[in-house]
């Protein structure tokens, strides 16, 4: 793509091609996130592609998959770790779709700005339930992890009503690298 400069991607021009309002760094109320350079593969996701982690954050999602097994649950791995280049692509293939910006930005964080760059964030899902929908949140498996996540180090970053104007996101954790005492809070 042509917004790379010396390796380093250009955050502006991206956002400017995608109609991204310019002030969106200042009022979407998230840091900034690099693209992670510690990729470790974790297999592959529901879908069948390969999925990358964090190193530290994959350690920490493999044992906390393992015991959710242990507790007879399955935790399915439904996104990691995407580029900004991939979130490009995403919010392109929705604006396409004739999707408003707007609308887009409610659901996906801007590039750069997307958790899933860090490599430390997960989109998971469980058997019997629609993947990525709000209905996981009555999922015996979201049960566990509003109970055990934070245990792990993982936090559920858009809670309902959140600050950051993202709709509600049951499945969505990030790894803040020690035990969170109120994951949900
Ligand atoms: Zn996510």
């Amino acid at each position: 793509m042509q917004a790379i400069s010396g390796g380093r991607v250009l955050l502006p021009e991206i956002h400017q091609q995608l109609g991204i309002p310019a002030d969106y760094p200042q009022t979407c109320g998230m840091p900034e996130h690099r693209e992670c350079r510690s990729l470790v593969p974790v297999g592959n996701d529901i879908l069948g592609r390969p999925a990358l982690l964090d190193a530290e954050t994959a350690l920490a999602w493999h044992r906390m998959q393992m015991a959710a097994a242990t507790d007879g649950l399955t935790l399915q791995l439904v996104s990691a770790y995407r580029s900004v280049d991939y979130q490009r692509q995403l919010i392109q293939r929705k604006l396409d779709r004739g999707l408003a910006i707007e609308a887009i930005l409610q659901v996906n964080a801007a590039p750069g700005f997307s958790e899933h760059h860090s490599g430390r964030a997960l989109d998971l899902g469980c058997p019997d339930y629609q993947y990525l929908e709000e209905s996981f949140e009555l999922s015996p498996a979201f049960a566990w992890l509003q109970q055990h996540a934070g245990e792990f180090g993982f936090r559920l970053s858009f809670p309902r009503n959140n600050p950051f104007g993202v709709l509600y996101e049951p499945w969505h954790w990030y790894f803040l690298g020690k035990e969170v005492p109120g994951a949900i809070a």
